[in-house]
């Protein structure tokens, strides 16, 4: 019995495939680009998105920067870093802090946050001026507007009666992040098993979805 045992050890430990203790860990990198002066304009909402990026990377493989641009053209990135590839990479995602109900956005009366991911670079933008006096609403908003970063959809009640491809509760969807607006008393503001869940699976996909690789310019450090 006891030669057994010691030969299924022996056989458990040469067969293990990995080794988690040595496995190397990696992380996704994302730099979250914040024009100057809409940080000093609200720094509210400027914290509340340092601590909802904070939040997040507390749950998937995340490496996130927080860069402050002094100018508001996003052409200035070209000649700040000299790259033209800049814009294209996929970590960079350009936010705006700004009055969207102000001049300059069309957008529908009471959106305070948006994700766009449509533009080169992605934006994330959000109502300063209604989010800077509010800090509760400012930080669940910016953990919702990352989440669609992370491509977690929006979670609904079934009898919400909205489109399909969202994820469907039987109730009580109001208490999530990803819930499509923001109620009064309803939390919002922790993050569940099933948005942290599908955030992970995303930017693990992120690495390798083929339109997001740029391209490759190995050099020799010889
Ligand atoms: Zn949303």
């Amino acid at each position: 019995m006891k030669i057994f045992m010691f030969l299924l050890l022996l056989v458990t430990a040469c067969c293990s495939p990995v080794n988690h203790e040595e496995a190397i860990s990696y992380k996704v990198a994302l730099e979250l680009v914040v024009h100057e002066e809409h940080s000093l304009k609200y720094p509210t909402v400027t914290k509340a998105l340092n601590d909802a990026v904070q939040e997040w990377e507390q749950h998937i493989p995340i490496a996130p920067t927080i860069l402050t641009e002094p100018k508001k053209d996003s052409s200035a990135f070209l000649s700040v870093f000299g790259l033209p590839s800049f814009l294209n990479r996929p970590g960079i995602i350009q936010v705006l802090i700004d009055d969207l109900q102000g001049p300059g956005y069309d957008l529908p009366q009471n959106i305070i946050g948006l994700w766009q991911p449509q533009h080169n670079p992605p934006r994330l933008l959000f109502d300063g001026d209604y989010l800077e006096s509010s800090p509760d609403i400012a930080y669940s908003t910016a953990l919702h507007e990352l989440g669609h970063v992370f491509g977690v959809p929006h979670i609904v009640n079934k009898l919400d009666g909205t489109i399909s491809g969202f994820v469907v509760l039987e109730d009580s969807a109001e208490e999530f992040v990803m819930y499509p607006a923001n109620v009064p008393g309803k939390g919002q503001n922790k993050l569940s098993e099933i948005e942290i869940n599908i955030a992970r699976h995303y930017v693990l996909f992120e690495l390798t979805r083929p339109r997001k690789s740029s391209d490759c310019s190995l050099t020799s450090q010889n």
